[in-house]
């Protein structure tokens, strides 16, 4: 067993997987207690009334070219929100395990955490800039499994320091895994930590289509890491994870054209954001916009309430972070389309 294996549940690592049908296309179903006849208007390849394949090749192979990674390293599934649970479960002993996150951050980590019956420990993000307070995380990292580190981060925006990322790993490396979420990676144009998963056995990437790729209703995440970690994920992942239509619509939606469409669309995002960014820093009604390396801007209001009420007056909701520790009179505004970018403008302006 590698040393990083070690670290998961032995209840898990002695877990016997379920037994999911037999993928063999080859041959004709009469395994699977499916319907022989397809729902009526079902107009899929595959046929929805068969279930698909567990982990589909062709979807692992596609999300491996997208992000420069063997397949072996790649597990897909139902977002990376999917991803996040099944690492709180495998490693984490309910009652026993923790985990640590670095507040305001992206808030699943914790939930999956708490479901899980794992506890949290809390190393906040240290002001000015949202940095990651290295010596701190290390120090909790050694009573801990996972440690979530989530770059660009979601609320805040900004991309973490890689170098003490790095450190992170490489101190924790027979302690806890370290889970850097690369959810808005697109959007801030620094190479993956992927590149750095020979040297790193307890690193783990997450990606995902939701983003950058305009694919959230698809769900569709992955998970990048050492092939252990991969194989102990895939025995404990649901049977047959990703719906068929999910698999057709990325491969179809994933092709060179639609890859270069997305491109276009973060430049013209991008621009979006300068341009709100600074429209948004010249109003009165506005404390401070924190730096942003993701799709979103974290603006501090001087009333946070009139601004999210002029926001829905004018059709529109942004995220209210008013209540997060730390964030206090901060609403969270995805950058949307210049239609849309304009008339929260003038919505504020107003104020
Ligand atoms: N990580 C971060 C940092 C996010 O902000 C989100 C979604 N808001 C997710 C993961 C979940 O994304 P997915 O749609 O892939 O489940």
């Amino acid at each position: 067993m590698s040393s990083v294996l070690s670290l998961a549940r032995p209840d898990i690592l002695q877990l016997q997987p379920y037994q999911h049908a037999t993928w063999d296309p080859s041959l004709e179903r009469m395994h699977a207690n499916e319907m022989p006849w397809r729902a009526q208007g079902d107009n899929t390849v595959a046929g929805l009334n068969r279930y698909p394949e567990p982990q589909p090749r062709a979807l692992v192979e596609r999300m491996a070219r997208l992000y420069d990674v063997p397949g072996e390293r790649v597990l897909v599934g139902r977002g990376s929100d999917e991803a996040i649970d099944l690492l709180v479960r495998a490693f984490c002993r309910a009652g026993q395990d923790s985990v640590v996150i670095t507040p305001p951050t992206f808030g699943f980590y914790k939930v999956a955490a708490r479901i899980q019956g794992a506890s949290v420990t809390e190393v906040p993000l240290l002001r000015p800039g949202f940095a990651l307070d290295a010596p701190a995380v290390i120090e909790a990292g050694r009573r801990a499994k996972i440690v979530f580190l989530c770059s660009p981060n979601n609320p805040t925006g900004n991309l973490l320091d890689e170098g003490l990322m790095l450190q992170v790993c490489r101190e924790l490396a027979s302690h806890a895994l370290v889970c850097v979420d690369e959810a808005y990676a697109e959007f801030a144009g620094r190479p993956s930590l992927t590149t750095r998963l020979d040297e790193l056995p307890n690193l783990v990437v997450l990606r995902t289509l939701s983003k950058a790729y305009a694919l959230a209703g698809a769900r569709l995440g992955t998970l990048i890491a050492g092939e252990d970690i991969v194989g102990l994920l895939k025995r404990i992942i649901p049977p047959y994870a990703i719906p068929a239509s999910t698999v057709e619509e990325v491969l179809a939606l994933t092709e060179t054209p639609q890859r270069a469409m997305a491109v276009a669309r973060i430049e013209a995002l991008l621009a979006e954001r300068a341009k709100m960014q600074q429209c948004l820093q010249r109003m009165p009604v506005v404390a401070q916009v924190f730096p942003s390396d993701a799709n979103f801007l974290l603006v501090e209001f001087r009333a946070a309430r009139r601004a999210l009420e002029a926001g829905r007056s004018a059709g529109l909701l942004v995220r209210d972070f008013s209540a997060a520790p730390g964030l206090e009179n901060c609403l969270r505004i995805s950058v949307g389309t210049p239609e849309q970018n304009e008339r929260l403008l003038a919505a504020l302006e107003a104020l």
